[in-house]
């Protein structure tokens, strides 16, 4: 069959080379001259960064595209697991490294924090445990098809219900299982994993503690862009086609199927569409469906104002991730998803991939990556937000590192969620489509295909599983199991 893969972020990378491997001809066609979407990078003088996604977890996921074009993971991506998940610097100036050793956190737990060590490690087996429950109904499967009701995993949760917490919010368990407020603000962080709120996310959420500090987290060793490099590579191995600089501006169905795309001003004819595209872009702008309606009903996800400054010394206390902890974590995700605007002392994330990949950056310094959750964008003022933010954010790194930081910045570049949208389609600058702030939202996210059209796929962030790398690459499997082979 000829199919169109629609955008070459992640999600679609996947999709196409999965369908190329069963035997189909797959063209992707992509409105940026670069693949990659929101996985992207940015090259200033001696400096690179990558500009969107920095945390990479369940590496298995990547490999598994590896093997199923006969290639090694470890050849193509090298990749590393951290020793230090994440440095935590909290409001009250405790340093706390997240190590993925469990004997170097219990350590680290006992003599920085008041929380039992215990207390923790048997979070983590309960994050394990949701994990197991819920990853293959949510995130590995379609709840969409209903012959899954049938099979073991689905009964399986049915019948743990309890366990998997969604009545909860992920605060309230928190809150509940540790005593130590700094412990609390560590795993109400999580929401933000997929663009959502601790304080209204369902407890299930949880689970993403164990990806990351029990399986663990990981980083390509020449940066997060080589993933989209290398899967690239592949995909052009495999025969893709890929078609640059090229808008999609409608999906064209007849008589309840997608028979084509229109590019620009032309149209070209496919048995197979799959859109990578953001959902809501998809719904407002190239499809007509009443499924605009719910869709645009969906609160966003959290956007993000970033600032990518060229550093011209380097910080040893500083790790590859580090979050700079606001004092009232409450206070802060009400000003971004019920104001719709930034608190004053916002949690400030420095990824510096230089203290990895020594040539993102001239030997003495370092690129800094430097984020705070904002809202997707709803008309404020960016340009003044964006002003009042990088004030804040340069005084509490001043306060935590004793440094005069705005005097190191050698260069400097920004992104809002105005020109996330811009440069990803994602509608209003949203990082992971909808947001997770209620038990139901995993029902609500748009589904992988749809009833009453068909041929017609969906792939990536903004649909089901959801939003994060692990869970687009997921999505590109749920739907090419849906796709037969070519000489089916
Ligand atoms: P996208 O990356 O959204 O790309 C879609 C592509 O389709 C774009 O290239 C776009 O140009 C193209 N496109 C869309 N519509 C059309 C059209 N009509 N015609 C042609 N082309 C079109 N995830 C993690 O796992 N870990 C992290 O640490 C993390 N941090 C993040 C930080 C930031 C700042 C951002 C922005 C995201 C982060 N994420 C993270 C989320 C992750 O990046 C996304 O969930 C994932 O990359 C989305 O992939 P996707 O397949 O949905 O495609």
């Amino acid at each position: 069959m000829k199919i169109a893969v629609i955008g070459s972020g992640i999600g679609g990378l996947a999709a196409a080379i999965r369908l190329t491997l069963k035997g189909h001809h797959v063209t992707v066609f992509e409105k940026n001259p670069t693949p990659g979407g929101k996985l992207a990078q940015l090259k200033v003088g001696d400096f690179r960064f990558d500009t969107g996604p920095s945390l990479f977890t369940l590496p298995q996921l990547v490999e598994e595209l590896f093997e199923l074009c006969g290639e090694k993971m470890d050849t193509l991506l090298p990749c590393q697991r951290l020793e230090n998940n994440c440095k935590y610097f909290f409001a009250d100036d405790t340093e706390f490294n997240f190590y993925h050793d469990k004997n170097k956190l219990k350590s680290e737990i006992e003599s920085k924090t008041t929380e039992k060590a215990s207390t923790v490690l048997k979070r983590l087996s309960q994050s394990e445990e949701v994990y197991n429950l819920n990853a293959p109904v949510f995130v590995f499967s379609t709840f969409h098809n209903f012959s899954n009701f049938i099979t073991k995993p689905y009964i399986k949760a049915f019948l743990n219900l309890h366990k998997l917490n969604f009545a909860k919010t992920m605060h309230a368990a928190n809150s509940n299982d540790f005593s130590d407020k700094r412990i609390v603000q560590l795993f109400d962080r999580y929401a933000t994993y997929n663009g959502s709120n601790p304080y209204k996310a369902p407890a299930t959420l949880n689970m993403i503690a164990h990806l990351e500090n029990n399986i663990g987290a990981f980083f390509p060793e020449k940066g997060m862009y080589a993933m989209v490099e290398s899967l690239y590579d592949l995909a052009i191995k495999k025969g893709v086609q890929f078609r640059f600089n090229s808008l999609v501006t409608e999906i064209i169905v007849e008589n309840k199927k997608a028979t084509g795309i229109k590019i620009e001003n032309h149209t070209e004819n496919f048995d197979v569409i799959v859109s990578d595209s953001d959902s809501k872009h998809l719904a407002n702008n190239m499809l007509n469906h009443p499924l605009r309606k719910r869709l645009n009903k969906a609160e966003p996800s959290s956007s993000a104002l970033i600032f990518y400054w060229g550093i011209n010394r380097t910080f040893p206390k500083m790790e590859l991730h580090n979050i700079l902890f606001s004092n009232d974590y409450e206070s802060e995700f009400k000003k971004i998803f019920e104001e719709k605007t930034l608190s004053d002392d916002p949690t400030v994330y420095v990824f510096i991939s230089s203290k990895l990949v020594k040539s993102d950056a001239p030997k003495g310094s370092e690129n800094w990556f430097v984020m705070i959750n904002a809202p997707s964008n709803s008309g404020q003022n960016w340009e003044t937000l964006m002003l009042e933010a990088r004030k804040n954010i340069i005084l509490k790194i001043n306060k935590t590192l004793s440094v005069d930081i705005e005097k190191h910045i050698v260069n400097e570049h920004i992104a809002s969620p105005l020109s996330i949208e811009k440069n990803t389609l994602s509608t209003n600058g949203s990082l992971y489509g909808s947001s997770s702030n209620s038990m139901f939202s995993a029902f609500m996210r748009h589904p992988n295909w749809l009833k009453n059209i068909d041929n017609l796929y969906f792939v990536g962030g903004s649909v089901h599983p959801g939003g994060g790398i692990p869970l687009c690459l997921s999505s590109a499997k749920i739907i090419t199991q849906e796709i037969p082979d070519a000489n089916e």
